[in-house]
């Protein structure tokens, strides 16, 4: 047995707890991966580089660790209420590419940059596209459970069902009667029968170019399935650790909470961990408000933030002064200040 006084903060719980794996001397850990439909953004990279660190502590500490990291390629909406269009097709129309042209262009960058934080790659790195007979099984089950219905080729989740004997809202802390009173009724819109539902099945419009065959339409699977049908199938019906960025916890880590429990009647996750978000000069890092830098922009120099280039290990290493639940600001005077602290670090070598 591996002796470690290892403690972690588990959202589900909201307080830090020992973390003993579900076999001993084994971790399954899923994180989920980007929508490769633009560049990184530094933001991500602190998600990606805070799990790298626990997965390379995992390991040195003796542990044989699975760590799956998926790629969404298909299915991501540009609306969380399931409605928009798919952010990759999207994107292909705009730049006149094929949508599989998108998403190699941008795994490819978001690979190279993870690489130049010194990122060890997951062992399993598996994407929607790849997993689309999985996910159409995963939306039968749901169905014969009774926690989904059908509506003009399309298959939503029953949120109220499942309500009945589970609790929607755990890992987030959101109580269905505010659901019900905050969410939207999107008029003529949609054919979900309450709007807090989520889609598990979308019919492919006439325009939507990504569609696969399924018993219910030519269509494309929602965006929170393809996290569960491929955690439970790397990592089986209950596993260790489900990380990803804080902005995720609710709706998505929440649908793949219910999805899991409607089929398997247990949860599916031990232990989860959100990394918080980054901020740049004290503000939100967003792209329309030009608060915002490429991470590839920081590291020659060429953007507007900063006068001079900051290599990606300074960022690294900036990173590991805060803990993963806070937020981190960062700044060029604090850039300056820690390039400084990492040379001593290194003896001057750099
Ligand atoms: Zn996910």
């Amino acid at each position: 047995m591996i002796d470690s006084s290892l403690v972690v903060f588990n959202s589900l719980s909201g307080k830090k707890e020992t973390f003993t794996p579900l076999v001993d001397g084994h971790v399954g850990m899923y994180v989920c991966g980007p929508t490769v439909y633009n560049n990184i953004h530094l933001g991500n990279c602190r998600t990606f580089i805070s799990f790298d660190l626990i997965y390379r502590y995992l390991k040195h500490l003796g542990y044989k660790v699975r760590y799956v990291r998926n790629i969404t390629d298909a299915g991501h909406l540009e609306n969380d209420e399931d409605v928009g269009e798919d952010r990759i097709s999207k994107k292909a129309r705009l730049e006149k590419i094929e949508p599989m042209e998108v998403v190699q262009l941008y795994t490819l960058d978001f690979h190279r940059i993870l690489e130049k934080f010194n990122n060890l790659p997951p062992g399993i790195e598996p994407t929607a596209t790849g997993h689309m007979i999985e996910q159409i099984e995963l939306v039968k089950d749901i169905l014969n459970q009774g926690y989904a219905y059908e509506v003009n080729g399309s298959v939503y989740f029953d949120v109220l069902k499942f309500n009945e004997s589970n609790s929607y809202g755990i890992l987030s802390g959101r109580k269905i009667e505010d659901l019900i009173h905050n969410t939207r009724t999107l008029d003529g819109q949609s054919d979900k029968k309450n709007p807090q539902d989520f889609a598990l099945w979308k019919k492919a419009e006439p325009q939507h170019i990504m569609r696969w065959p399924s018993p219910w339409s030519d269509g494309f699977p929602g965006w929170h399935l393809e996290c569960t049908a491929m955690s439970t199938k790397y990592l089986g019906d209950s596993f260790d650790i489900h990380g990803g960025g804080m902005d995720l916890k609710f709706p998505h880590h929440e649908c793949e909470i219910a999805q899991a429990e409607a089929i398997n009647k247990k949860s599916p996750v031990k232990y989860w961990l959100h990394a918080n978000m980054l901020t740049l000069n004290g503000k939100k890092m967003a792209k329309s408000t030009g608060n915002n830098i490429l991470p590839m922009d920081m590291f020659t120099g060429k953007n507007e933030m900063f006068k001079k280039p900051y290599s990606p290990e300074v960022f690294r290493f900036f990173m590991l002064q805060a803990h993963y639940t806070s937020i981190l600001d960062i700044s060029e005077d604090a850039f300056k200040c820690f390039r400084k602290r990492l040379l001593s670090f290194d003896g001057g070598r750099k």
